[in-house]
């Protein structure tokens, strides 16, 4: 049966359970010759979780696009999403072997340049990156089904806000085992803070329900937190970007505000945000302008006040 997995992934798998190498495929099923444990196979993409496990999950499903080598391609790598892929490209050499944990749908950009692999709750969301890279699982981030040592780089996007107090060491920890030795790891997440837009929303009355509890964002922690849990679990900090910063939010975040309880102003510019983000043109504008304004302004407001950071971490020799 073929599987969605590349040479070094296929021969990395791990069970979960057990730690042992996992080779045999018994009827659609990777099976634990050490502690029997079972694995589902589902068109290819090997199931580590139970169905029950993931129901209540989103599937981000949607396809990052490819960057040529042009002039015009390597602006589009520059700008996109505040520069991760960007930071990614130089940090991990091409051909490395790339995990991108919360991967929803992939990236055909790090699908292409490396030997990735996607890695998501959602079985869905594994199936279609499978499309955009060559090897995907359906896993949680803790435990990775994956051999120690076994990738030059691990990356996601909107992923560490969602891990709470109980997830979040287990899943760092997770990663640094993973990772091979000095190799780096680059998050874009969000960040708690006190400042601008954040000092009012945080007074209102929806703000728990709008930008905590719908998003699933539990992990929400100021930079100071991050630093020490990023410490403690292995990693040292090589580079950090902030972003947004005060009032210049991210379209998503403005367009978070098309809700009845918020005032009509707001939810005024809400709508407008909303209605560019639907065109992919005027969406692309938006983003080149708030990454633009976070590139100078922003740099001279404080770090603390952002609700956005890159960091780019590498795996402590200890
Ligand atoms: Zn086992």
């Amino acid at each position: 049966m073929k599987l969605h997995l590349s040479e070094h992934w296929r021969h990395n798998l791990e069970c979960p359970t057990c730690k042992a190498p996992l080779d045999q495929v018994r009827d659609q099923t990777l099976v634990c010759l050490c502690c029997q444990g079972r694995y589902p196979i589902s068109k290819g993409i090997v199931k580590f979780r139970a169905p029950d496990e993931d129901g209540s999950q989103p599937a981000f499903t949607t396809v990052g696009q490819d960057f040529h080598e042009n002039l015009v391609g390597r602006f589009g790598l520059y700008m996109a999403r505040r520069h991760y892929l960007y930071r990614i490209s130089n940090h991990v050499k091409p051909g490395g072997r790339l995990i991108e944990i919360g991967s929803g749908g992939g990236s055909r950009y790090l699908g292409r340049r490396y030997d990735t692999l996607g890695v998501d709750l959602s079985l869905s969301a594994a199936q279609v990156c499978s499309s955009s890279c060559k090897s995907a699982i359906q896993s949680g981030a803790s435990p990775l089904p994956l051999a120690s040592n076994s990738a030059d780089g691990i990356v996601s996007s909107c992923l560490l806000e969602h891990l709470d107090d109980t997830t979040v060491r287990p899943v760092l920890s997770e990663m640094c085992r993973v990772l091979a030795s000095g190799a780096v790891m680059v998050h874009f997440f969000d960040l708690d803070t006190d400042h601008g837009f954040f000092s009012w929303a945080k007074r209102q009355d929806w703000y728990g329900r709008i930008f905590v509890k719908s998003r699933g964002h539990f992990g929400l922690r100021p930079w100071n937190e991050w630093e020490n849990l990023f410490a403690e679990c292995g990693f040292r900090i090589q580079a950090a970007q902030f972003f947004c910063k005060w009032w210049i939010q991210d379209a998503s975040t403005w367009a978070a505000l098309r809700d009845d309880e918020v005032p009509p102003l707001a939810k005024s510019v809400a709508r407008v945000v909303g209605s560019a983000r639907s065109s992919r043109m005027l969406s692309l504008g938006v983003d080149c302008i708030t990454t633009f304004t976070d590139d100078t302004i922003g740099r001279l407001m404080p770090d603390r006040w952002s609700s956005k950071a890159i960091v780019i971490l590498q795996k402590s020799t200890r």
